[in-house]
């Protein structure tokens, strides 16, 4: 998942803000910084809940673009833009 999208080090340090915050208990996911549970349907929805939540309340993070060098301010919104300008550049991968 995530294909491409996570390379460099701003974004790895953005990613690892954020999910320095979220902590497992048993089956869910806390949020390290107030009473926040994460909430979908599947795990991963959970976990994908829970960080929008802390990158949205707790961290201020960026996410860069390494093709044009666009800053976005979630993980979300860079996986758009990528999807949306970069379709075709299946060259960089990495994943986590
Ligand atoms: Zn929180
Ligand atoms: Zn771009």
């Amino acid at each position: 998942m995530f294909l491409g999208v996570m390379i460099g080090r701003q974004n790895e340090e953005s990613d690892r803000m954020v999910r320095s915050k979220m902590i497992k208990y048993e089956t869910t996911w806390h949020c390290s910084d107030c009473p926040f549970v994460g909430e979908g349907k599947t795990k991963s929805d959970a976990i994908d809940n829970l960080y929008k939540h802390v990158e949205n309340t707790h961290v201020d993070v960026s996410f860069n673009c390494l093709i044009c060098f666009k800053t976005c301010k979630t993980r979300r919104s860079l996986l758009v833009h990528r999807s949306r300008n970069h379709k075709h550049d299946g060259s960089r991968t990495f994943s986590f």
